[in-house]
């Protein structure tokens, strides 16, 4: 699973989506950023433990209806202190393996 997230990653990585950005804050007060490319293409991340959760988006006529959900989460060693910072990906695997795996606009089409 992981190896398919970066090299989903690296297949899109003109893809504005991956261009948002992810706030890694330190006890120390040090803030580093990285972009949601950076975060996987380095392949420095660990696929968590899938969690169910009751789905957010339950219509009238379906009820109780469980997700699965699998975390992201990225381990840095802060460059000042030497603490390691831990991140959470924003979205889940099963959110994210889809909307990389949408093929991208021709980046030729943005000049
Ligand atoms: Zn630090």
């Amino acid at each position: 699973m992981k190896e398919l997230l970066v090299s989903l990653a690296h297949k899109n990585r003109y893809n504005r989506f991956l261009k948002n950005k992810i706030e890694l804050s330190c006890k120390c007060g040090c803030l580093d950023t990285l972009t949601y490319y950076d975060f996987l293409s380095g392949g420095e991340f660990e696929i968590g433990q899938p969690a169910s959760i009751i789905s957010p988006f339950i219509s009238e006529s379906i009820y109780d209806e469980t997700i699965t959900v699998t975390p992201i989460l990225l381990t840095r060693k802060c460059p000042d202190c030497g603490e390691e910072i831990t991140a959470v990906f924003p979205l889940s695997v099963e959110n994210l393996v889809p909307i990389l795996q949408v093929q991208p606009p021709d980046p030729q089409m943005y000049g």
